[in-house]
């Protein structure tokens, strides 16, 4: 088989065992969005296998010694799935249902979501099956150390740059900065990003996913004529990236209605007292057991009266049996992979505007990105500059992809994979195939 310019065409093998879509699991989610985006990819469409398949995979055993002398071992992943454009970027996941397969996705969402902001990298993941609550601080430090260790053959400031995720923060951030240091004899700050601020990290770093997603949220709003200020949100998750976007659509004008994380769901229809209820996650660990509001049962989630709905913990939340049932007008997905392809449809049919992870929670890698910068450089920035940065790009992705959607009548899923996978496949065919 030929082209038309009479190259060879690629040749299609099947799907290694692992790699087949594992249904409605992340990684099948993927390959499904992948295939929604081929027919606008055009004469790169030659090379979209290279994104069904992640360029290497390792899957390490971590020993450690627990606290009352036993050992443990626990399954860690690094993935890589794409460097095309630049060394591999994501975080690291800490969860007891980690698998090679949702890392798989995670990192190939990573190369999309790079590709989308035009950030120099390259895609990758990993992640530790284990409940870290489970874990004492002594053990948790160890197994971080032991993972960094194992994970070593593949990470580097240009080869691989981790950063947080679920579950993990700049203390881990920081232990694997160190075991990187101590086993290559040099001080490597820019080998993982959401340092703490003393060991290179970025000011803006911990609160730039929720900003992202706020200002994705902003420019959706503006263009669809949605008033932020009185607007109801719904908010799933409040770490992090929910905690942050819920406060800044808070301080913005809009009224936190209801939020769910792991302790449970809680719901003010006046609007939750969001500073009040970051205090007490911070000390209780989530949710559950704030005063000021009412319970509700975790299902009944999904059709509270809102405007906007941010899912912002885990993937596959979003189904074909809650999607019908959602009442907010724009969901902007804090979270990875929270939306299924089935509920995306019926989303589309019902008009509701999502805005994609691959650019809503972009915001998290941007800065990222700016955090690496300065430590090789060495010369750090202020915060204004860092958040006018950040603002500035997701603007300009956003409103990239915008135009993008409304040229080919598609979603702004379809969109943004449309001008990512076009950048990253440009790269890989002007790089050609080695040797
Ligand atoms: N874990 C975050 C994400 O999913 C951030 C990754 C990074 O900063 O490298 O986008």
């Amino acid at each position: 088989m030929t082209t038309p310019s009479g190259t060879p065409a690629h040749t299609h093998h099947p799907l290694p065992s692992y790699l087949q879509a594992d249904h409605l699991g992340p990684w099948g989610i993927y390959l499904q969005q992948v295939d929604r985006v081929t027919p606008y990819l055009g004469h790169l469409a030659r090379w979209v296998e290279t994104l069904k398949r992640p360029k290497r995979m390792l899957v390490v055993d971590v020993p450690i010694e627990l606290d009352n002398g036993t050992i443990a071992h626990f399954e860690g992943y690094r993935v890589q799935h794409n460097l095309s454009r630049g060394p591999g970027k994501g975080g690291v996941r800490f969860h007891q249902d980690v698998t090679l397969s949702e890392v798989m996705a995670l990192s190939a969402w990573m190369s999309i979501k790079n590709a989308a902001v035009n950030v120099p990298y390259g895609g990758a993941k990993g992640g530790i099956r284990v409940d870290p609550k489970k874990l004492s601080r002594g053990e948790l430090e160890r197994l971080t150390r032991r993972y960094t260790s194992e994970i070593g053959l593949l990470i580097g400031p240009s080869k691989d740059i981790p950063a947080p995720d679920v579950n993990t923060n700049g203390q881990i951030m920081s232990w694997m900065m160190d075991t990187y240091s101590m086993n290559t004899g040099a001080t490597a700050t820019g080998v993982v990003t959401g340092k703490p601020i003393d060991l290179g990290g970025s000011l803006g770093r911990v609160e730039a996913t929720g900003r992202g997603v706020f200002t994705v949220g902003v420019e959706a709003a503006k263009r669809t004529g949605l008033a932020i200020a009185g607007a109801k949100v719904a908010v799933q998750g409040f770490g992090n990236v929910g905690g942050i976007a819920g406060k800044l659509f808070a301080e913005a004008g809009a009224k936190v209605v209801a939020v769910q994380d792991h302790t449970g769901t809680i719901f003010k229809s006046d609007g939750l007292d969001v500073p009040a209820l970051l205090a007490h996650v911070k000390q209780h660990g989530g949710v559950g057991g704030f005063a000021g509001a009412e319970t509700m049962a975790n299902d009944e989630f999904w059709g509270v009266q809102c405007d906007i709905l941010i899912p912002a913990a885990l993937e596959g939340q979003i189904t074909k049996d809650n999607a019908a049932r959602i009442t907010a007008k724009l969901v902007i997905e804090g979270a990875n992979g929270p939306t299924t392809p089935e509920a995306d449809d019926i989303l589309a049919d019902k008009g509701v505007l999502v805005l994609p992870d691959v650019i809503a929670n972009a915001g998290g890698v941007t800065v990222s990105y700016f955090e690496w910068v300065q430590d090789f450089s060495s010369f750090f920035w202020s915060e204004d500059e860092i958040n006018a940065r950040l603002v500035r790009i997701m603007q300009e992705a956003f409103d990239g992809v915008w135009q993008v959607a409304q040229q080919h009548k598609v979603t702004l899923r379809t969109a943004t994979f449309i001008v990512a996978c076009q950048r990253i496949l440009h790269a890989r065919e002007m790089r050609g195939l080695y040797p």
